[in-house]
């Protein structure tokens, strides 16, 4: 007998109240993960509609207390069914519970909390406000005349046009309204980010390159034909347009389309992109809004009113009825893993989902990653190229300097003699520079130049940042403490802060280039909401002669008037302890000398580093992708990295270390066995048990095993036979066990 798990109310917060029945015999065949079924309910036993969640062979209570199923509707799969049947092929193959992955799945419904529409007026008459418009104009005060000639007259402006279109500082609004001139009134009203913009027709029309990958995708679509497609195009190559034409033809069949973008890269100027081409028929999806509002603009989705959903990962769960096409931008991007269990990949989820829904799938990146490329290679996906930027622009003049030569020519400063000359060049000429400080992987911790210690977090085992403001703090728990005089250890005075943060580097250029007006944009500057977009508009209004940047710089924005991108050190991203090193090393230094030369003006980049051979680095600065990608793929091949191999890794956490280590222990140990049994030990490598890099995180021991094998089945069949090992022993009361496929960071 079969008996199956089923959920009645889907949109209730406790996924997991969860009904048995029983499955007759006839109806084995249709009862499967995902299926409406018809089910008697409750003491009057009334019918209703419910979903099954899973399927097993034993009954959770007495059997005669059981109900059978009613029926099973033939009608296919509805969303809410097609979700769950994803919800549970993302637990198989990613581990995690069905739970999580219902909630990762299925929008919560929670009572939709109205938000404020601000509208500000002009609180003095019409001639005092032309009076005030003239007074700045005269003080050339940009931003304020701005403001004002956009409202006397009209008498009242939109807060959020004010500030995202005509990107008038919270400072000037401010003394504004304190000076009495305006006032500031807030309506309730439920959210539509930006809906002021207006549809606008097509003026760009594209290049032979372009309009052959959107004739291609179109022709298959129209003829049937649903595939998964790579569009490798350099930045600035024209990518986003050929994705607006594409949607277009696919809506043209009464489609819906999903388009993931980078949380990162989802600004005001890529946003207004899609509406102005498609105007309120989409919807936007980001993380910085509340579990109501999210649902809220999935109920759209589900009812139709839009046919363009547009956000980060999570909108890929978008529930369309209609789906026709998924797209997703910047393909390569890190975030597109998830970080919590379930830990899965939107790309592969998005081309299963395609896969079940008969939809077809776009991908785009100027840096592919090893996986879409390789697949492109063998003919999974189809392969385009876009080898040119699209406004005639040409790709900047890169130059690759050897910091030890810098060393050895007496300097020491960060800035290498070449960079300097065309920092001072641009400065003279008025245009703009971008410094980029590569971070990843690294942080400006604190040691001792005597004996060597390295202030760490007491909870976390990592390395301590130091902050400008005298304290050191933990980027890992937020925990922070003050700098210490002298070496805990050994005592000696010559403890300091080690590398360099994008504080620093603001002081140093201010200090060599003091007519230089500096922004800088890292966490802590953008901090508050809309910081971000703030930042990122004063330098295009070009208030800013030099923008410092982490990795956040690197996307997406497209500056007319950056001549120059300066990248600091460019090898540091390669010390990371993880085999995307070098990947994530060459994605980076392509994306940020992307940013040069996006206009008329050519660009030039110059690339800093101790390491000028590396292949990540000098196939970047050649742009040479190929090069790059059969490097990398060899290196893989030889150490059995993905995507030549699948890697499964097995965290293990707790608070007590001897019994981490010890769980550690059994689980390769039971690995071993099953892979034995299984009859492929011998082609399966187990690596570790051992403490993760990062072997401490709030007060939480972690160790980690890796398992590498080519076949990914094998992988989550041990999977599954590690949890049923787990749940048997008492062992593993108090460690959280959880698994990432072909992890993007190492542990
Ligand atoms: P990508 O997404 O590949 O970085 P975009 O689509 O953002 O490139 O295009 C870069 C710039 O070139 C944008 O300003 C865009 O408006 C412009 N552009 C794209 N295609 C064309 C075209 N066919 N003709 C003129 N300008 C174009
Ligand atoms: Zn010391
Ligand atoms: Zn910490």
């Amino acid at each position: 007998m079969l008996y199956a798990d089923i959920i009645v109310d889907i949109s209730n917060e406790n996924l997991d109240k969860t009904y048995q029945y029983s499955i007759p015999a006839h109806l084995e065949e249709k009862a499967v993960i995902g299926a409406p079924v018809i089910i008697p309910f409750g003491k009057g036993n009334r019918t209703i509609k419910g979903y099954i969640l899973s399927v097993s062979e034993t009954p959770k209570i007495k059997e005669e207390f059981i109900k059978p199923i009613e029926s099973v509707p033939e009608s296919g799969l509805a969303i809410e069914g097609q979700l769950i049947a994803l919800a549970g092929w993302i637990k198989e193959h990613y581990g995690g519970t069905m739970n999580d992955a219902l909630r990762t799945v299925i929008p919560v419904k929670q009572s939709v909390k109205a938000t404020v529409k601000r509208t500000i007026y002009l609180n003095v008459s019409n001639e005092e406000g032309v009076i005030a418009l003239e007074e700045a104009e005269r003080k050339n005060y940009k931003a304020k005349a701005r403001f004002l000639k956009a409202v006397v007259n009209k008498g009242e402006i939109d807060y959020e046009v004010t500030v995202k279109q005509l990107f008038v500082p919270l400072s000037t609004l401010n003394s504004l309204a304190k000076a009495g001139i305006i006032r500031i009134e807030e309506n309730r009203v439920y959210r539509n980010p930006i809906k002021t913009i207006q549809k606008e027709e097509k003026k760009i029309v594209l290049n032979d390159n372009q309009q052959e990958i959107v004739s291609s995708v179109l022709a298959d679509y129209d003829l049937g034909i649903r595939k998964t497609y790579l569009i490798h195009g350099v930045t600035g190559s024209g990518k986003t347009e050929v994705y607006l034409d594409i949607i277009e033809g696919v809506i043209r069949h009464g489609k819906q389309v999903i388009m993931l973008i980078p949380e990162i890269a989802l600004t005001f100027q890529t946003v207004s992109r899609f509406y102005r081409r498609f105007g309120d028929r989409i919807a936007i999806l980001n993380s910085k809004m509340s579990k109501g509002e999210r649902y809220d603009q999935s109920l759209r989705a589900k009812n139709g009113e839009i046919d363009i959903m547009i956000g980060p990962r999570s909108a890929l769960f978008t529930p369309f009825q209609n789906l026709g096409l998924i797209i997703i931008d910047e393909e390569h991007e890190g975030s597109y893993k998830s970080e919590m269990p379930p830990k899965y990949h939107a790309r592969e989820v998005a081309v299963k989902r395609a896969k079940d829904v008969n939809a077809s799938v776009v991908l785009g990146s100027a840096t592919p990653s090893l996986e879409a490329y390789l697949a492109a290679k063998n003919g999974e996906y189809e392969l385009f190229k876009l080898s040119e930027r699209a406004k005639g622009a040409t790709m900047p003049d890169v130059h690759i300097v050897d910091l030890r030569e810098e060393l050895k020519n007496k300097n020491k400063s960060m800035f290498s003699g070449l960079l300097r000359e065309l920092i001072l060049d641009r400065l003279d000429k008025k245009e703009q520079i971008m410094l980029f400080l590569n971070r990843r992987g690294y942080a400006g911790f604190v040691s001792c130049r005597s004996c060597g210690y390295v202030m760490k977090c007491s909870h976390c085992d990592i390395s301590l940042t130091s902050h400008n403001n005298g304290t050191l703090q933990c980027h890992y728990c937020g925990a922070a403490q003050t700098m210490p005089k002298v070496c805990p250890k050994c005592g000696s005075k010559y403890i300091a802060a080690f590398g360099t943060g994008t504080q620093k580097v603001e002081e140093m250029v201010k200090r060599e280039f003091p007519q230089a007006r500096v922004l800088r944009m890292d966490a802590d500057t953008t901090k508050t909401k809309n910081s971000h977009e703030e930042i990122l508009a004063a330098f295009a209004n070009g208030n800013a002669d030099i923008l410092i940047g982490t990795q956040m710089i690197v996307k997406g924005h497209d500056f007319s008037n950056v001549t120059l991108v300066g990248i600091l050190a460019a090898d540091l991203s390669l010390y990371a302890s993880d085999y995307r090193a070098g990947e994530r090393t060459f994605q980076l230094l392509a994306q940020a000398s992307g940013r040069a030369g996006r206009g008329n003006k050519p660009g030039e980049v110059v690339i800093q580093t101790y390491q000028p051979d590396h292949y990540a680095i000098t196939a970047a600065a050649e742009e040479d992708y190929e090069q790059f990608f059969s490097k990398e793929m060899n290196y893989r091949k030889m150490l059995k990295y993905p995507p030549a191999s699948h890697i499964m890794a097995v965290l293990l956490v707790s608070k007590d270390e001897k019994k981490v280590e010890m769980a550690g222990k059994l689980l390769s140990g039971a690995a071993d066995e099953w892979l034995r049994r299984t009859g492929v030990r011998e082609e399966t490598d187990i690596i570790g048990p051992s403490f993760a890099n990062l072997a401490k995180a709030n007060d939480f021991f972690r160790m980690v095993l890796y398992v590498k094998q080519q076949k990914y089945d094998i992988l989550t069949g041990l999977k599954d036979f590690l949890e049923e090992y787990r749940l048997v022993s008492s062992y593993f009361e108090a460690i959280n066990v959880s698994y990432d496929f072909d992890p993007m960071n190492g542990y």
